[in-house]
């Protein structure tokens, strides 16, 4: 068992409150590590430290190509402790190693990336229609961020706000999920490394309730980049307006997946299995309404059946392990109880339902791959974000039915159609009120394309040379060349 500690101003310390929070690993439902437990007190303490690196010192006195290379150096330092985070992701989040192997891999080049722009971040001169007058633009740094992340992909997500919020020239407080904090702690120590003065990224651990709250009423935050629930991101947008703050939210989806009849119905079946039952449901973009064209409806259910029954549950470090465990034990009796809700509504139970009892994983929070069929969209399981390995199928009938159910419901954060029609595909990418719109493809995203959702799915964009943007203000310098005089008491 391990104890960790915040990271405020460079140093690692323990919460004010000595208090402690028990972080349970999701296979065997064991503690493995303690994570801190803070209070307003902490995050008043990790506030000022951001501020105080955002206005004096060596981060303030920075240039922007000076930022770009610390980010690049701490790019470089991820990928060397790839398998190490990686581990650690898994023992907190109960996710396939292979997966997040993968993603760890994947992450420095948010750093790169970010790193890259940061010096290309430029204002610009404005012709004028006043005469006399010399004006240009500056993109100064929207001021100190508190980033607030969920426990699906802690340093995924994290490096999303991170990256662009440093090359912006902001400085941080992030406040990771109580339920998997310990792989952001344990990056953390990669800043010093790096090189980052003290303060330029703090760590708050902590409950929502005490700590988020905390966060987001501060003073000296200007921005709250916040992915999480509906309900959460809702409420901090609330309390952000109350003091006119600067907020990006990425929420949650109820994403469909459409399969049209001149699909080819392989790669589509792929394409349902891996949007549902990766990372055990719990993405944010999880393809969870299977739209199929009656046509081939009974052909893709058939064939999707027959992929599904063979899913491997098991220990998540085990390279032939094809479904974990769900995260947490709230989160494990939430999805159960959707696929009861989803039973009484009238949906026909097609496979699984049940908590996973595969031999080895009887202690840990794992619930079988489930599909549901004759789903109707106005059922509760096709409207609301389960946020597990429960996939409701929908028949339709034709394009407008499938365009019609797809945006039928108050998410949009993806959609995905399959057809082999070029003319259908540039039809749905226009039709579909989604932030991301796959055609023959799903779940792919990349550090260079913005991401972000439609309706209750969120605002702002993250990823891209977009995201930097939710991190600059636009100052307008106005220069009077001399020409300018006359009558003081007449605006001009
Ligand atoms: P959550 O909303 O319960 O918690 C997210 C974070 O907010 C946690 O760190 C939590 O401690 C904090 N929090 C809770 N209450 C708070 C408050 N009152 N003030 C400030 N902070 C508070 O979400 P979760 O269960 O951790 O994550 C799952 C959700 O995240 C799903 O809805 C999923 O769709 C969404 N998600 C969205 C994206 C995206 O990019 N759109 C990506 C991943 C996950």
């Amino acid at each position: 068992m391990r104890r960790f500690q915040l990271l405020i101003n460079g140093e690692w310390v323990n919460p004010i409150g000595d208090a402690w929070i028990e972080s349970k690993n999701p296979f065997n439902g064991e503690v493995w590590a303690e994570i801190p437990r803070c209070t307003a007190n902490d995050v008043d303490k990790a506030v000022n430290a951001a501020h105080v690196a955002l206005t004096k010192g060596a981060w303030a006195e920075m240039t922007a190509s000076q930022r770009g290379m610390l980010l690049h150096r701490l790019g470089t330092l991820i990928a060397r402790d790839a398998t190490k985070l990686a581990e650690i992701e898994v023992q907190d989040n109960g996710k396939l190693f292979a997966e997040m192997s993968a993603q760890l891999n994947y992450i420095p080049q948010w750093y790169y990336y970010y790193g890259g722009l940061a010096d290309k971040i430029q204002g610009s001169t404005l012709p004028l229609d006043k005469k006399g007058y010399f004006c240009f633009t500056r993109n100064e740094p929207i001021g100190v961020v508190a980033a607030i992340t969920p426990w699906n992909s802690p340093l995924l997500l994290a490096a999303w706000k991170i990256a662009p919020a440093l090359a912006a020239g902001c400085t941080i407080v992030i406040k990771p999920s109580e339920f998997t904090s310990v792989s952001t702690l344990e990056f953390a120590r990669l800043f010093e490394e790096a090189g980052f003065p003290p303060g330029v990224i703090n760590v708050i651990t902590g409950f929502g309730s005490e700590v988020g709250s905390a966060l987001v009423e501060h003073p000296l935050v200007s921005k709250i980049t916040f992915t999480g629930s509906d309900t959460t991101g809702k409420l901090i947008n609330q309390q952000a307006a109350a003091h006119l703050k600067h907020t990006s939210m990425e929420l949650g989806g109820k994403s469909p997946n459409i399969i049209f009849e001149d699909a080819d119905i392989k790669q589509a079946i792929y394409g349902a299995v891996s949007g549902i039952f990766a990372a055990s449901g719990q993405t944010c973009i999880a393809g969870s309404r299977l739209l199929v064209q009656e046509s081939v409806y009974d052909e893709v259910v058939d064939k999707l059946l027959e992929i599904a029954r063979t899913a491997k549950m098991g220990n998540p470090m085990d390279s032939t392990t094809q479904v974990g465990p769900v995260t947490t034990l709230p989160q494990y009796q939430k999805v159960l109880d959707y696929i009861e809700i989803a039973k009484k509504d009238g949906a026909t139970l097609l496979l699984g339902g049940l908590p996973g009892r595969a031999p080895g994983c009887e202690k840990g929070w794992f619930v079988e791959p489930t599909i549901f069929g004759d789903v109707k969209n106005h059922m509760r399981i096709a409207q609301e974000e389960v946020f597990g390995p429960v996939l409701s199928i929908i028949k339709f009938k034709d394009e407008e039915d499938a365009v019609a159910i797809a945006n039928d419901v108050r998410f949009g954060l993806a959609a995905a159609a399959w057809t082999k029609d070029i003319g259908r595909a540039l039809r749905m990418s226009e039709k579909l009120k989604a932030g991301t719109v796959w055609i023959n493809t799903y779940r792919a995203i990349s550090y260079m394309a913005p991401f972000g959702g439609y309706k209750d799915s969120g605002l702002g964009r993250e990823n891209g040379q977009d995201a930097i943007k939710e991190y600059l203000q636009v100052k307008s310098v106005w220069i009077n060349s001399g020409a300018v005089s006359g009558n003081p008491f007449v605006m001009r």
